[in-house]
């Protein structure tokens, strides 16, 4: 075993003992700090349910186009007018609290104090880059464009994958989790957040 092997295997071992240590710190350090994406040219958007926040290289119009709201409901409508005017991240805060609001209906679960935040990456290759980083593992769920991570709150997705369905079913997640003081077995989270891609149009 030569010096440089030694030295390297003593820096893995350091950095093993510090994950050990520390395992929800090192888990935590991998989630968004808004400074440190704000100063690589992230844009974060603050709506009221949601933080939404892009990479430099999303489509912000691709964004707006795939989550635009498709269902109408008179409850949520009578709080949002005249979106046409809006400008673009105006429209994009609407569709998100829109949709926020309408999977809280479905489920009649009103989290208190929630504020979801969205990750949009531009491709997939970004988006499995942060599951490595998160979960030092590759992504093998049966989703793998787009993610919810409960001890980030943060749904992770790419600009392709953020239908308004794939949006308000991971929203779906963050609530269950967020409800339930005694989270629900996986198996019925799933079911839950199944029923409200079901009823969004109801
Ligand atoms: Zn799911």
């Amino acid at each position: 075993m030569n010096k440089h092997i030694r030295m390297k295997k003593r820096i893995v071992l350091t950095l093993l003992i510090i994950i050990c240590l520390c395992p929800s710190e090192a888990f935590s350090q991998a989630g968004m700090d808004p400074d440190e994406l704000l100063s690589s040219g992230w844009i974060i958007i603050e709506a009221e349910h949601c933080t939404i926040m892009l990479h430099p290289n999303v489509n912000v119009n691709k964004v707006y186009r795939n989550t635009k709201i498709r269902f109408w409901d008179i409850l949520i409508e009578k709080d949002y007018h005249a979106s046409k005017e809006h400008a673009i991240f105006e429209s994009i805060m609407e569709n998100f609290d829109r949709t926020f609001q309408k999977v809280e209906k479905i489920l009649d679960m009103y989290p208190r104090n929630m504020n979801v935040k969205v990750a949009i990456y531009p491709n997939q290759l970004l988006l499995d880059g942060k599951h490595y980083e998160i979960f030092g593992e590759e992504n093998t769920s049966d989703r793998e464009d787009a993610y919810y991570v409960h001890n980030h709150t943060t749904i992770y997705a790419t600009q392709n994958s953020i239908s308004q369905e794939v949006l308000a079913h991971e929203m779906g997640h963050a609530i269950v989790d967020h409800y339930f003081l005694i989270p629900p077995p996986e198996k019925v989270k799933e079911l839950l957040c199944q029923y409200v891609e079901l009823h969004l149009a109801d």
